[in-house]
């Protein structure tokens, strides 16, 4: 059996079925997951011995990934998919990575065929809003592609819209936040997940500079402030955590928008005050970047 090297951390209890090995793109210059990978469609006969074989291999579950990168790209996709329906009829949930470019050019017949064989969720990866950010990252979409992929799939399926904070650096965070919350109120995704800027992959490191904690909180900051559609927003990665000495003193904000945007806002102030008074007196507070290059996290 053939397993997908990633998976979003919502999907640690899922059943992971490999579609596609790899990405078909791969030139993200902040991306390192399938560097090594050689992208290709994997045969439809050994996808269906493994969805066939996942009681050897997974405690039982109610939900399923797709991987790797963007499977719905797969020709027999469909028909994948109801196998899956039809074998596991446990799954309640059955999600896949998606690029927007494939979503914003694909038919909405595909997408309905997709939701009928029992596609419940996308997970996409939009990591700015701003178009000279996108470019300069090589992420080859714009963001009139994200809203209309957001749009479209939203007729069909929950969606997820990847963030990352810091992508633009210090020079363009304020142009960051702003764009990437308008795309999110027109896209309209139903979580929306925040990584923040990490560097495994050493192009983007001499693209942009990183911003220290301060900045990092008050982007996000920013970008949460200027979400104003019912969404749900969560920093649900290590990438977001500040540490001191001592370990974390900020694990991200999570929450309903709108009910919950103005507890999760006060949060994020009050670690600002936190982290300006221990600078003040002299302590250090380390961001993901830090502690990745010291080895205390692994991403
Ligand atoms: S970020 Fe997504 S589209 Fe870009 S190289 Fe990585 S896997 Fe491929």
């Amino acid at each position: 059996m053939e397993l997908p090297p990633f998976r979003p951390p919502s999907e640690a209890f899922s059943y992971l079925i490999r579609v596609v090995r790899g990405c078909n793109w791969n030139k993200c210059a902040f991306c390192s997951m399938y560097n090594t990978i050689k992208f290709e469609q994997r045969r439809k006969e050994d996808i269906l011995r493994d969805i066939d074989q996942i009681p050897f291999f997974f405690p039982k579950s109610k939900s399923a990934f797709l991987g790797d990168s963007n499977p719905l790209i797969h020709k027999d996709i469909v028909e994948i998919v109801r196998y899956l329906k039809l074998k596991r009829p446990e799954v309640e949930r059955i999600t896949a990575y998606a690029r927007i470019k494939t979503i914003a050019n694909i038919y909405e017949e595909k997408l309905r065929d997709l939701k009928s064989a029992g596609l419940t969720r996308l997970h996409m990866g939009l990591e700015s809003g701003d178009d000279e950010i996108l470019r300069l990252v090589q992420k080859s979409i714009t963001s009139e592609d994200a809203i209309k992929a957001g749009k479209k799939a939203g007729k069909f399926f929950e969606t997820t819209y990847y963030v990352i904070t810091g992508l633009g650096g210090v020079e363009r965070s304020e142009k960051h936040a702003k764009n990437t919350a308008r795309v999110i109120n027109e896209a309209k995704p139903t979580f929306v997940r925040i990584r923040n800027l990490t560097i495994t992959n050493p192009e983007i490191g001499r693209l942009v500079k990183l911003l220290n904690a301060e900045e990092q909180l008050e982007e996000l900051r920013s970008f949460l402030e200027g979400i104003k559609v019912e969404t749900y927003f969560t920093c649900d990665h290590v990438s977001n955590y500040l540490f001191t000495k001592q370990g974390p003193i900020f694990k991200g904000v999570h929450g309903r928008i709108p009910e919950e945007k103005g507890e999760m806002l006060r949060l994020i102030d009050d670690t600002l005050e936190t982290v300006k008074a221990l600078k003040k007196s002299g302590n250090e507070v380390f961001t993901s970047n830090d502690m990745f290059r010291l080895g205390f996290i692994s991403l």
